[in-house]
Parts: C-alpha cells; structure tokens; sequence
C-alpha cells in the first residue's frame, strides 16, 4: 500500500499521531506540505515571522526525513486542489492526516475528503493537537462545558499514562518512500515572503522546541510563583511551538504530569492547568464554531462599541503601544518587536482595548492574529472574549483592570516598562507607572515631556471606567 502524510500543523517525526498510522499502514510513504496560498495571500504583512517559522520548520523535518532515507513535499499551491493532485500523481491509496479543530479547516479537509473520495482515496484523521478533544469531555449530562473549571475537574479526573502514551512514530521511519533525488524546496522569497527578525528571537523546528523545552523543565517548578510577572522569566515560551506542532502535546503534558505525580510539583500542576486551558478552547470552537465571529454569549453582541475617526486613531495608538499608559504601550511593543506578548499583558492589553478604549474585541483579536507568532484561532478567540466579557468562563463585564495597579503588582519594578519604553527608563519605579502623575520638576529630572517624548494618556481611567459599565448595561438586565 502507497500513502501520503499530509504534515499541517504537527511539524514532527517524534509521537506524530498520523505519521505514526501513516507508517503502519503503508508500505511506501510519501510525506507532504503544502504553503497553502488560500492562507499565505490573506496575510497582509509579507515579512511575517508565522512563514518563516513554518519554512525552517519544514526544513528541519525535511533533512530529517531524508536521513531516513525518504523526503517532504512542499507545494506552494491551494491545499484543497494540490492534496487530491498529489495523491493522484503519486498513486496512493490513502492520505493521513491530524485533525484540526478550526472551522476554516474542517471545511477545507471534508472539501479534500469529497475529492479525495472521487478517486477513490481515502483520508484518515487523527486526534494528535489535544489531550483531549470534541466530545471526550462532557458534563455528567452529557452537555459541553463552558466553565473551565469543572471542565479540568473533569479532564484530570479522566487523565491518566494511557492518554499521553506517546506514539513511536520516528522509530518506524523504515516504511517512508526512497527518493534518490532531493525534492524541490521554494525559497520564502519564491513565495512572496521575506526574512524577519524570527531566528534572533527563537529557534523553530523540533530542535528549537527540544531545546526551549529542556530549559523549561529546569524551570518549571517554580511556574506558578513566577508566571504573572512579564519581567521574569517564568513561563515556558512554548505556545509558537505548541502552534505548528514542533513539540507534542503528550510529551509536554506527560512531562507535567510525571513531575507532579513524582513530587507533587505545584508548578508541574499550574501548568498542566495551562495545556488544558488550551484543551479547553480547542472543544468550544470545535462545538460553538460561530464563537468565531460572535460573541459567546449572544447578547454581548448588543453593545455598542465606539467606532469612526476618534476609535480608528484610539485603536491606532492601541496598536503602536502609543497610550500614554506605559504597561500597555510596553506589552504592545513587544508584540510589535518579538511577535510574543506575555499572558499577564495579553490580559491588560485586551481589557485596556475594550474597557478604556470601548473598542470591539474583533478589532483587537484581529491584530493579534496578525502579529502574534503562536496565533491560534481558538486560544485567541477564547482570550478576547475572556477580556470583553462575552466570552465563557469569562471575566464578568463589571470587573475591569485597573492598569496603573496592574503595572505596580507585576512589573513593580518597572523592568519590563524600561526594556520597551526606555524613553520612561529615568523615571523612578513608583513613577514609571503613571508619568501622567508626576510632577513637571520629576519629569524633567527624567528626561520625560509629555506628548513630545512620550505621550499623554489617550483616555482618563475613571472615567472610562464608568463610560464601560454603562456601555454594559444591555447585557446587565440578562447577565
Ligand atoms: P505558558 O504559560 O508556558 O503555558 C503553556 C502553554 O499552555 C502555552 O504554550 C499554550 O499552549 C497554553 N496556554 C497557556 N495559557 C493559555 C490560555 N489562556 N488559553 C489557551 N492556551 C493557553 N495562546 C495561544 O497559544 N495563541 C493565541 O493566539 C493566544 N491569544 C491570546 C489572546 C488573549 C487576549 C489572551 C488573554 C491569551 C491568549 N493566549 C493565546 C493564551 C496565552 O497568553 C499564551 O498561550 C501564552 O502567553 C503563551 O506563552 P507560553 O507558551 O510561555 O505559556
């Protein structure tokens, strides 16, 4: 039998649930990827960090298919016309794949499988992104969870060894089909891309994964103490690789789990914690896919949010970290610079959008999308509509962050504000919160001129305060 992996975003031979059954099944295995033009022509940056992570991603997988003797595919193309061409060219009788939960691309492989099965192929889907998934997890009356805490409940109650059995995949490479001649490899300038500042940040592929996750494992006790504050460096920095599937999930699942089960690690637990947030998102998109577009909670669409001039130019500002309110012009800038913005900032700077600016979520979701190098559909959407409100599990719509006292509980010091905003690096670490508050002699002695060096705060926090809780009386009457 002749068969053809289909590498989406599970840039692995190690525990590959697919590839591990793709082997087992065929004799001769043809490995594909495809740089598909549907996405890659709807991105509006060509100088994306997504793309080049992808590309020498594939590269690595690519050398190390050919180690063993077979070789990658790669396709610039439409994948929903190129998968059945390639599976026709090459003769198979079946295509292997991971499942994935977003509804974009649940549409695109029951497209693939139609024509797949016009020619009589056959494509097989696997559970390999999640722990857990669709409908594995339910409540006792067989519903969907929308809190996450008994959800958790739930999964950990269900979880044990069994379920992060990794797959041996990369012991069985034996079956992949011989190619004597390297395959053709598209540059990302063949593409339309350019090179970004991605490998000065991170190491892609299984290697860099590898690597971020040993040093991690040095860490990870101390996750839980360490993991609000930006400054420090306390969580994992996996999620890129989490993202496109460079690491398995089992492997850092089980990793969490053995550490606690062996020492009761807290840390170990408060991550596993994370890995099922993310769990957790995947089975509401994957069952509430209109979430996507709307709110969860259908009668948050009620609100008016603010929009024309005044909100484009607020959002504008939003967006270049240009508020006036340091923690949040200083987590923008990171996302801007690194394609990275800390959990803690992903909080404060969605509810700053849609608390103090009183701009819709979908604005703010949109720009993350674009710019965050882990982006993914459901953890993103689950995120915004946490902030906003609106979403499950969510913050309830009267609790709105303060961010001059989220700066001072977690950037105390204000490291993090000077490694972004070194225009405010003089000022004192009581100051640095609020240059708004200080005095025209302290702001002097720091360098600091307000709307010139740096700018004046674009709203008043009270005030917005208040202007937010009336814009939420629609939902008050319902909530
Ligand atoms: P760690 O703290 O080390 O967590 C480990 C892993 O758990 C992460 O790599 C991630 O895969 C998962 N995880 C952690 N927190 C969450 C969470 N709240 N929801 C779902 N999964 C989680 N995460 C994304 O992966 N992609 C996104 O597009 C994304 N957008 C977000 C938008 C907003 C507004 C908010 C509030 C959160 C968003 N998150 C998103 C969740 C979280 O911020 C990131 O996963 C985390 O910051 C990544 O850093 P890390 O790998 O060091 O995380």
């Amino acid at each position: 039998k002749t068969g053809l992996m289909w590498f989406r975003r599970d840039l692995r031979t190690q525990d590959n649930a697919a590839l591990f059954y793709a082997l087992k099944h065929s004799e001769q295995l043809h490995c594909v990827f495809v740089f598909d033009k549907t996405i890659l022509d709807a991105l509006p940056n060509k100088a994306d960090r997504r793309v080049e992570f992808i590309w020498e991603s594939c590269a690595e997988l690519k050398q190390t298919l050919q180690a063993a003797g077979g070789d990658l595919h790669l396709v610039h193309d439409n994948a929903e016309q190129a998968i059945p061409a390639l599976a026709r060219q090459l003769k198979v009788q079946a295509v292997f794949a991971n499942k994935d939960y977003e509804p974009a691309a649940k549409q695109r492989d029951d497209t693939v499988r139609t024509t797949l099965g016009e020619a009589g192929i056959e494509l097989h889907l696997f559970k390999d992104q999640t722990i857990f998934e669709e409908s594995e997890v339910l409540t006792q009356a067989g519903g969907v969870f929308s809190v996450f805490t008994p959800y958790k409940n739930a999964c950990l109650k269900k979880l044990d060894r069994f379920h992060l059995t990794p797959y041996p995949s990369e012991h069985r490479l034996a079956s992949l089909a011989k190619h004597p001649e390297s395959l053709p490899f598209p540059g990302l300038e063949d593409m339309g891309f350019e090179r970004t500042n991605l490998l000065s940040l991170l190491k892609p592929g299984m290697s860099g994964a590898q690597a971020t996750f040993d040093d991690f494992l040095g860490r990870i006790d101390k996750y839980k103490e360490k993991r609000d504050f930006p400054a420090v460096r306390g969580v994992s920095y996996l999620s890129v690789h989490m993202r496109f599937g460079t690491l398995s999930i089992r492997t850092a699942a089980s990793a969490a789990y053995d550490r606690y089960q062996a020492h009761g690690s807290e840390g170990a637990m408060g991550w596993l914690n994370e890995l099922i947030w993310r769990d957790f998102y995947f089975q509401i998109i994957h069952h509430r896919p209109d979430a996507a577009t709307q709110a969860f909670k259908p009668e948050y669409d009620q609100i008016q949010w603010e929009s024309g001039p005044q909100a484009e130019k607020m959002f504008q500002a939003w967006c270049e970290g240009n508020t006036g309110f340091p923690i949040v012009d200083a987590a923008m800038r990171q996302l801007n610079q690194t394609g990275f913005q800390h959990n803690r900032l992903r909080m404060v700077t969605a509810s700053f959008l849609t608390k103090d600016l009183g701009i819709d979520w979908r604005w703010g979701e949109r720009y993350f999308a674009e710019h965050l190098n882990d982006f993914d559909l459901s953890a993103n959407n689950g995120g915004w509509q946490w902030a906003a409100s609106s979403g499950c599990d969510a913050q309830p719509y009267f609790r709105i962050f303060n961010p001059y006292s989220q700066s001072e509980k977690f950037d105390g010091e204000g490291k993090f504000i000077r490694k972004y905003c070194p225009e405010l690096a003089k000022l004192n670490n009581k100051q640095i919160h609020n240059p708004a508050a200080c005095t025209p002699m302290e702001l002097q002695m720091a360098g600091v001129e307000l709307g010139k060096t740096y700018p004046r705060p674009v709203v008043e926090h009270d005030e917005a305060r208040k202007k937010t809780l009336l814009r939420y009386e629609v939902v008050k009457k319902k909530a």
